[in-house]
């Protein structure tokens, strides 16, 4: 049989066996085919974890040996009531049901802790909040309510044993469900045999069945657990059980978060009920519950708060850098000029900025390629970078323009600079400047133009040049502008005899 069809196979021929199960009258036979649909179960658990060579065997070999202990409580059972015609309790089949539970939980928690990712915080305090939530009701239901009921103290903890059992099973379930495993089709049939070995007990306890196997319908969830267990194990992808989704899970979805308010409202829903018909209420249960759910929900809230803030944080960088060579980006300029122009009018300081581009740029990208273009770009913003004060500020402006703003200088010690630059510009290279005084009054795109077209006036000149932008139309400056650092008209500097063309 092909190994991809076979759980298929195992899941319909189960279907068709659990069908005669119902129809077939209560006696040995029916109890004996119980008993072999768990054995059938065990079998091919154990033979998927033997055939499997990677680290899932472990996890699929405890689950194998945990349904093993059930088979073999289910097979007793059919000793006691049709051999020994005895109804004991507690016997050594419920020994056997008991031990399932941790063996199959720490097969779960294995797989848990593998799909653990790094983010996982909310992951962890989503599981705190059902498996608190989820809890209560287990106890005031199927926990409390058996306490101090039994003379015999191995009767009392045996009859404890089933819902705390369920308890630890569900909150390892829910665990494995918040975690980042990949849904596959395996991991879900798991989910599902849980769920409903989960709702058998849940209906066994409420219904203290005395004769356990007389009840047809009643078993029929841990018969169907059986079959999805299996099939799972026959799945392809029972190899994958460890796999981590391929992509974090968004950290708060419309369905996560229904479940989750769902969950926190059954403290306040225990109460409700139970006063709406005429229960004793729960209040210890229902206070301790509660404080502890508003605990990590606040929990919850904070972290998610943080981790919004460190995106947005986060993302405004991203907005103001450019990407390839880390410089602030043109957006970045535009906000620093207009704080630079508050700080120059306040304080009568000159304003200077140039705009830098790199010489012959194209002819560089087509001789070396557009790769070490990039290089290129990249290493003479660090460069120059490195060169700059922390009151200036060098911006990629586009291409392989830059602009330096330069508050505090001058034209003169503005030259200085961009000559300090053309000293540490990498391969080589050079680049022509156009340099431009703010007037006091000009309009940062007005300043911008004005050191554009020196830019252009120093390509013309032959370029590896810085020029000095014509002043600009005469006007009266709204702001005083110490004399001595208002530009001359229009010339060019000529470039320092080292790099001279
Ligand atoms: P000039 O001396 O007159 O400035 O000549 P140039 O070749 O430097 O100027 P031109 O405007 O003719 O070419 C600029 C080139 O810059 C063209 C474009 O492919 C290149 N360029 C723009 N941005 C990038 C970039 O991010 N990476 C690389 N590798 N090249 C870029
Ligand atoms: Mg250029
Ligand atoms: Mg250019």
């Amino acid at each position: 049989m092909g190994g991809s069809r076979a759980w298929c196979v195992y899941l319909l021929g189960g279907a068709a066996v659990l069908a005669v199960f119902v129809l077939l009258p209560y006696g040995m036979p029916r109890d004996l085919l119980y008993a072999l649909i768990g054995l059938s179960c065990v079998t091919v658990t154990l033979f998927s974890a033997a055939r499997l060579r990677n680290v899932a065997a472990l996890p699929w070999a405890l689950m194998g040996i945990g349904q093993l202990c059930a088979v073999v409580g289910d097979s007793l059972w059919v000793y006691y009531e049709h051999i020994a015609e005895v109804n004991p309790f507690p016997s050594a089949a419920d020994g056997l049901y008991l031990l399932q539970y941790p063996i199959v939980v720490a097969a779960l928690l294995m797989l848990a802790r593998h799909h653990r990712s790094p983010g996982d915080r909310e992951g962890r305090l989503d599981a705190a909040i059902l498996i608190v939530g989820l809890s209560l009701p287990y106890w005031v239901l199927l926990i409390s309510p058996k306490i101090g009921h039994y003379d015999s103290l191995l009767v009392q903890v045996t009859a404890l044993g089933y819902p705390l059992g369920d308890v630890l099973l569900l909150a390892a379930l829910v665990r494995l469900l918040t975690g980042s495993g990949a849904r596959t089709p395996a991991f879900r049939m798991i989910a599902t045999a849980l769920v409903c070995i989960l709702a058998g007990d849940v209906i066994f306890v409420l219904l203290e069945d005395p004769q356990g196997f007389s009840l047809s319908l009643g078993v029929l969830p841990f018969l169907a657990a059986y079959l999805i267990w299996g099939a799972a194990a026959l799945h392809p992808s029972a190899a994958d059980l460890l796999r981590t989704a391929p992509e974090p899970a968004p950290f708060l979805t419309a369905r996560r978060l229904f479940t989750l308010t769902t969950v926190v409202l059954l403290a306040p829903g225990t109460l409700i009920a139970q006063l709406t018909f005429g229960f004793e209420p729960s209040a210890w249960p229902v206070a301790v519950a509660s404080v502890l759910l508003f605990v990590l929900v606040v929990a919850r809230m904070a972290i998610m708060l943080r981790r919004l803030e460190e995106q947005a944080r986060r993302l405004d960088e991203v907005a103001r850098t450019d990407t390839l060579t880390g410089l602030p980006n043109r957006r970045t300029l535009d906000a620093q000029l207009t704080r630079e122009y508050g700080r120059a009018a306040r304080d009568g300081t000159p304003l200077a900025l140039a705009m830098v581009d790199l010489d012959r740029f194209k002819l560089f990208n087509d001789t070396h390629g557009h790769q070490a273009g990039d290089e290129l770009l990249a290493g003479a913003a660090t460069a120059w970078s490195l060169v700059i004060t922390n009151a200036d500020m060098l911006a990629r402006y586009g291409g392989e323009e830059f602009v330096l703003l330069m508050p505090g200088r001058g034209l003169e010690d503005a030259e200085h600079l961009l000559a300090a630059l053309r000293v540490v510009t990498p391969q080589g290279q050079t680049f022509s400047a156009g340099l431009a005084l703010w007037d006091g009054r000009e309009t940062p795109l007005e300043l911008l133009r004005r050191a554009d077209t020196a830019l252009y006036a120093a390509k013309e000149a032959g370029r590896d040049r810085a020029v000095r932008a014509a002043p600009p139309a005469a006007r009266a400056p709204r702001f005083r502008v110490p004399h001595s650092v208002v530009a001359p008209a229009a010339g060019a500097t000529a470039p320092p005899a080292a790099s001279g063309q």
